[in-house]
């Protein structure tokens, strides 16, 4: 079983989780399959020096022109210079800060902090320190987010299901045929044995090729909330698919592809099956190759409550470039809905017959969402008291949404609706006031931590995916952003400084994403095997910020997830700036 799909026992048990207590699950994988993937791992350590290089922190992709630009140093300098990368002349140079005890709980050292916000010129520049010599290089420039948010999109094409899917990258070549085209058995979904519901497509999960809907839900979520909130940065992004240039927007066109096989996933009575999946995790290789039969699991509640929730959403933004696909999800949404309004106790899927992810929270904020966008969508009263009913005691949680609680992407829809004169004033207040006291936190963790984490840098703030709720954090930021009644710059700030933390100013000075900014990881936890493919977050670092390698035996650090990603989508759609037009 993989632990990422523990999130919320992490959460608690986070602190008494070590390196010894991990168990890869694809341990049995065929290790000739991985050749350049062999590398020495000491599960039980402890004790993590900063990795060769790693003395210079800072973001290695870039800033905008007017964001914070801080580095964490070690050694004990006093000044610092950054230098045009070109010619190595002088832009900027200052005094370094006093020097910072980081806590034991996250990278337990002394570190120094360089800022240079006062450099706005575009250019590529590198950090160089007395002692430590010089950072990789990094560019200040209003596009500098533009190609991390295509090739971070197109992770999602890349993980497609079904078809053929290519790339080319820094000089190389990612391929696979087309794949699982059996999906999907009924026998382990009531039969008959050996009987198919055709159920091809979608996106692979994780590391893994299952597809699970409740993963699924949070993260096409994530997506049509960078639609909803930067749509006008983003739309013209152009993402190269097959079917760009054919009438519906890029990222909606992704999303459509997952759509198709979510339809597949709903019965004629509004149930809906929680995954698709082989039964284990053994097979290791490319997907094209992979002989796993693979079924139908039973339905769930919050599948289904995610479900109606998707289609809801669906209907809405699809409308515009494709009404009668609009309408079928308006349809598939309240045959689900009414499905649910019938079976309203919680209703685990059966999943006895598998050994892969279950993503099975209790489904009460999943009906939650299900209820506020089916209203968003089309102004019923009844959804909304139902929203309003089960809202009526909730907060927004720190950590953004995730697959165990999409709450906030509940609340956020609430308080953005285009309905507002339906609203109940006093819940509005109170979930403003709320959202507002989270950011407000999130700004303050990471104004006091050294590496700009917005998280914290307790024990219970380092756990399995925690790269993930990093990147979330910035959707509560610029939901605060939005809501804020007056202006407050430290939201859209810390969003940029998430981004910094996340792609070279953390412990091991790297990115985190493959493919993008200085030492990506490049060997991943997915079946894709090495080189790693472009586009992805990995999990990363825990119990505390040191303890994260580039190692693929460790799905709990270094593997990838769909819902992550969506994350950095959205994350990075917040600072994408069109080459053309007014922004
Ligand atoms: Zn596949």
């Amino acid at each position: 079983m993989q632990l990422r799909h523990l999130f919320p026992l992490m959460m608690t048990l986070a602190a008494g989780i070590g390196a010894s207590a991990q168990t890869p699950a694809t341990a049995n994988a065929p290790a000739q399959q991985n050749p350049a993937q062999r590398q020495s791992y000491d599960w039980r350590r402890t004790d993590i020096p900063p990795p060769p290089g790693a003395s210079i922190r800072v973001n290695t992709v870039g800033f905008l022109p007017d964001a914070v630009k801080r580095a964490t140093l070690l050694g004990t300098a006093t000044q610092f210079s950054v230098l045009d990368a070109d010619t190595g002349a002088v832009a900027f140079s200052g005094a370094v800060s006093a020097p910072v005890r980081t806590a034991p709980t996250d990278t337990d050292e002394e570190v120094r902090i360089a800022d240079f916000t006062a450099l706005q010129a575009p250019g590529r520049y590198v950090l160089e320190v007395p002692g430590l010599g010089r950072s990789a290089p990094f560019a200040v420039g209003p596009q500098v987010w533009n190609e991390p948010y295509r090739i971070v999109t197109r992770g999602m094409y890349l993980w497609r299901c079904g078809v053929e899917v290519s790339a080319q990258w820094q000089g190389r070549t990612f391929h696979h045929g087309p794949c699982h085209l059996g999906d999907g058995l009924l026998d382990l979904a009531g039969g008959p044995a050996g009987a198919v519901k055709p159920s091809t497509g979608g996106w692979h999960d994780a590391g893994d090729y299952n597809k699970y809907v409740v993963n699924a839900g949070v993260t096409v979520g994530l997506m049509f909330k960078a639609w909803e909130h930067f749509r006008d940065r983003i739309e013209r992004v152009p993402l190269d698919l097959p079917e760009s240039g054919k009438g519906m927007r890029d990222l909606l066109a992704e999303l459509r592809f997952e759509y198709d096989w979510l339809f597949t996933m709903q019965d004629e009575d509004g149930r809906v099956h929680d995954k698709l999946s082989a039964v284990d995790f053994k097979y290791w290789g490319s997907p094209d190759k992979d002989p796993s039969p693979r079924y139908l699991s039973p339905w769930g509640s919050t599948a289904t409550a995610d479900f109606v929730a998707l289609m809801a959403l669906g209907a809405r933004h699809f409308r515009e470039f494709d009404p009668a696909y609009a309408d079928r999800c308006l349809a598939a949404a309240r045959r689900s809905w009414e499905f649910l309004l019938a079976h309203p106790e919680h209703h685990a899927a059966d999943l006895s017959a598998f050994h892969t992810g279950v993503y099975g929270p209790p489904d009460s904020v999943h009906r939650l969402w299900a209820a506020v966008e089916l209203w968003e969508t089309t102004g019923e009263a009844a959804p909304l008291a139902e929203f309003e009913r089960r809202a009526q005691s909730l907060e927004f949680t720190l950590g953004g949404p995730n697959w165990g609680d999409v709450r906030d992407l509940a609340l956020g829809t609430y308080l953005t609706a285009s309905r507002k004169e339906a609203r109940n004033a006093g819940l509005v207040r109170h979930l403003t006031g709320n959202l507002l006291s989270q950011a407000g936190r999130i700004v303050e963790n990471c104004r006091v931590n050294p590496h700009g984490r917005p998280y914290g840098a307790t024990r219970a703030d380092f756990y399995w995916g925690c790269n993930g709720s990093v990147a979330a954090q910035t959707y509560l930021l610029q939901l605060a952003d939005r809501l804020s009644p007056a202006p407050e710059p430290a939201y859209r700030q810390t969003a940029q400084q998430t981004l910094a933390h996340l792609f070279g100013r953390n412990f091991h000075g790297r990115s985190y994403v493959t493919g993008l900014g200085a030492n990506p990881p490049e060997h991943l936890h997915d079946r894709r095997g090495d080189p790693a493919w472009p586009g992805y977050l990995v999990g990363g670092p825990h119990p505390d910020a040191r303890f994260y390698f580039d190692e693929w035996r460790d799905p709990s650090r270094n593997e990838i997830a769909i819902n992550w990603n969506a994350s950095l989508i959205y994350a990075l759609a917040a600072f994408v700036q069109p080459r053309t037009g007014t922004q």
